[in-house]
C-alpha cells in the first residue's frame, strides 16, 4: 500500500506539547498526538471504489491485511503520526467551551491527483478531548455515516467522504435512549475524509482563548490551503474568507432542504469551514414534508434543528464564527453586511431551488411556493415520492395526476384537500404553460434535482438490523443504490417506496439519540 502522504495541518498548526493520552485542556495548540486504540479482531465491512481511487489505493490494496490494520487504528502508516483537533463550539445555543476530537483520529493527509485528503478515523478510541466518553462507536451510527456520506455526495450536496467501514470486534456499551438501559453493541470505525475537517469550533476556540496568534495561523493556513484565490493574509482577506464560507454555508442549507435532510445536530462545531456537510449523528431524511420535524430526540423539546429552522441556525452559526474572525478584522461592519446579506439571499435561492424541483424556468413567486408547501405539510405527502412524481405531471390534464398525488401522501384527510390541490395545480398548469417548456425535457431537468432515492430512515435500520447479525448484503446493496440516486433503477424500485408503517415509531427510523 504505497500513499502519496502530504500532510499540511499538523505543519502549519502548533501540536500539544504533552503526548500523554489523558482528558484535559490544550491552550496554546491546534492538535496533539494520540495513538488510536488496538482493536480486538478488527475486519473490513466496506470500502467506496470511488474513494479508494480518489486516496490512490487500488482493489487489491483495499484487500490486503495492512488495509484493514491501518484504516481500523491497529497500525500506523510508516512515517505519519496520528493526531486529534482541538476545536470548540456551541451546543444548542449555549457556548460549551473546548470539545475537540474526543472521538475522531487523524491518520493523515494524502494528495492525490491534485487533490488534498484529510483522513480520520471516528471511534478509533480516547484522545485528550474525550471528555466524560469513550472514544468509540458503534456499528449502528458507524453505518448511518459511511453510507449517508457516500450518498449525499453522489445526490450532489457538498459532503465529507467515507473511504471505509470496518468492525473491531470489540464491544461497546451504550444507553440508546440515556434510560438507564445500557446494552453492549458492535464496535465500528468509518475512515471519513475531507480536503479538511477544520469546523467554525476550531476558530472559536483560538478567539475565546484570546490566542490571536493562533486564530491568525489558521486563518492563514485556511485562506492558503483551501481559499487561495482570496490572496495574501491581510483584514480585506479574512473578510473575504467569511463572505465565501457565508456563501458555502447559505448553498449547503438550500441543498439540504432541496434533497430533505435533516443534520440533526447543527452546533458550530459540527460546521465545516469547506461548507461541507460533517458529523453525520442522529441525521434523518424528510418523509412526509413537516418543516417542524426533525429526527434527534435529544433536541425533540425545543426542535431547535428541525428541517424548517436549519438556514436561520446557518446564519446563527455564521454569526459565531464572524465573532471568532473579528480580532483579525476588527471592523464589525462587513462581517454584519454579509450576514444580511445571507438573510436577503435566503428566499429567493429557496424560491429558486424549489422552482427547478418543479420544473419551472422562472423563480416562482413567494406566494405560489408557500402555498405549495402548507398544502405539503397538510397532506403529508412525501417531499421525494411527490416531486419524483411530478416529473409527469402534463399541464393539460392536472386533474389525471390525483392518482400520482395520492401515492405520495401519508395522509387520511387527503380527499378534503382536494379543492385546495386542484387549485394549486390548475396554477402550476398555467406556469408551465406560459413557460412553453416541452414535457420531455422539463421532466429530465426535474429527475436531475429531485431524487428517486434517498436513505430514508428505515432503510438505514434494515441494513443496520441486517449487520448486526453479520449480514452486510443491505449495507452493500444501498451503497450501490445511493450511487445513482437520480437514475430510474427499474431492479430497486422496492426502496421508491413511503416509509412503511412499521418504521413510523421505531427507534432509528423516526427516533434518535445523540448517543453513537
Ligand atoms: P457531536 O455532537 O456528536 O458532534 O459531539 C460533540 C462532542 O462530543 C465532540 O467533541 C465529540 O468528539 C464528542 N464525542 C461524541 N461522542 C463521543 C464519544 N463516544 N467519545 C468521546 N467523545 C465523544
Ligand atoms: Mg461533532
Amino acid at each position: 500500500m504505497k500513499l502519496n502522504l502530504k500532510d499540511t495541518f499538523n505543519k502549519a498548526l502548533p501540536a500539544d506539547p504533552i503526548r500523554e493520552n489523558y482528558v484535559r485542556q490544550v491552550p496554546n495548540a491546534a492538535f496533539s498526538y494520540v495513538t488510536p486504540k488496538t482493536p480486538g479482531n478488527p475486519s473490513l465491512i466496506h470500502v467506496s471504489p470511488q474513494m479508494l481511487e480518489a486516496v490512490g489505493l487500488t482493489d487489491q490494496d483495499a484487500k490486503s491485511e495492512e488495509f484493514v490494520k491501518i484504516f481500523s487504528g491497529a497500525e500506523i502508516y510508516p512515517g505519519t503520526k496520528p493526531y486529534a483537533m482541538c476545536y470548540g463550539g456551541h451546543q444548542f445555543g449555549n457556548w460549551a467551551g473546548q470539545l475537540g476530537d474526543g472521538r475522531a483520529i487523524n491518520l493523515f493527509e494524502v494528495n492525490q491527483n491534485n487533490r488534498q485528503w484529510a483522513l480520520q478515523l471516528k471511534g478509533a478510541g480516547k484522545t485528550p478531548y474525550s471528555r466524560g466518553a469513550d472514544g468509540l462507536a458503534v456499528l449502528r451510527s458507524s453505518i448511518r455515516e459511511y453510507l449517508c456520506s457516500e450518498a449525499m455526495f453522489h445526490l450532489g450536496v457538498p459532503t465529507t467522504r467515507a473511504l471505509s467501514l470496518v468492525l473491531t470486534g470489540d464491544e461497546v456499551l451504550r444507553d440508546m435512549f440515556y434510560n438507564g438501559n445500557a446494552e453492549l453493541e458492535k464496535g465500528a470505525i468509518v475512515c471519513r475524509a475531507a480536503p479538511s475537517f477544520v469546523r467554525f469550533g476550531n476558530f472559536q476556540i483560538f478567539s475565546w482563548r484570546q490566542d490571536l496568534e493562533n486564530l491568525k495561523k489558521l486563518a492563514d493556513y485556511t485562506i492558503q490551503n483551501f481559499y487561495p484565490h482570496l490572496g495574501a493574509p491581510e483584514k480585506e482577506t479574512y473578510i473575504a474568507l467569511f463572505r465565501e464560507v457565508t456563501e458555502k454555508t447559505l448553498r449547503l442549507m438550500i441543498e439540504w432542504e432541496r434533497v430533505g435532510f435533516v443534520h440533526g445536530v447543527m452546533n458550530t462545531d459540527n460546521m465545516s469551514i469547506l461548507g461541507l456537510t460533517i458529523d453525520y449523528g442522529p441525521y434523518g431524511w424528510l418523509e412526509n414534508y413537516d418543516p417542524n420535524w426533525t429526527p434527534n430526540t435529544t433536541d425533540a423539546g425545543q426542535k431547535r434543528y428541525r428541517y424548517g429552522n436549519q438556514a436561520t441556525i446557518g446564519v446563527w452559526n455564521l454569526m459565531q464564527l464572524g465573532n471568532a474572525l473579528y480580532p483579525l478584522v476588527e471592523d464589525a461592519e462587513p462581517l454584519e453586511e454579509i450576514l444580511e446579506n445571507y438573510q436577503t439571499d435566503y428566499l429567493p435561492k429557496h424560491l429558486g431551488m424549489m422552482s427547478g424541483k418543479l420544473g419551472l424556468k422562472e423563480t416562482s413567486n413567494a406566494d405560489f411556493i408557500a402555498e405549495l408547501e402548507k398544502l405539503m405539510y397538510q397532506t403529508e405527502m412525501d417531499l421525494t415520492i411527490l416531486f419524483r412524481n411530478l416529473s409527469e405531471f402534463d399541464e393539460n390534464d392536472a386533474e389525471g395526476f390525483w392518482t400520482k398525488l395520492k401515492e405520495a401522501s401519508y395522509s387520511e384527510n387527503l380527499e378534503k384537500f382536494k379543492p385546495q390541490w386542484t387549485q394549486v395545480l390548475a396554477n402550476y398548469a398555467q406556469k408551465l404553460r406560459a413557460e412553453n417548456s416541452e414535457k420531455t425535457e422539463r421532466a429530465a431537468a426535474m429527475n436531475r434535482v429531485n431524487p428517486k432515492y434517498v436513505l430514508r430512515n428505515y432503510m438505514a435500520q434494515l441494513a443496520i438490523d441486517a449487520a448486526d447479525a453479520g449480514d452486510y448484503s443491505i449495507v452493500d446493496e444501498l451503497f450501490n443504490l445511493l450511487l445513482k440516486p437520480y437514475d430510474e433503477q427499474p431492479a430497486a424500485e422496492k426502496w421508491y417506496a413511503k416509509r412503511p408503517d412499521w418504521a413510523k415509531e421505531k427507534a432509528g427510523c423516526s427516533m434518535l439519540s445523540c448517543s453513537s
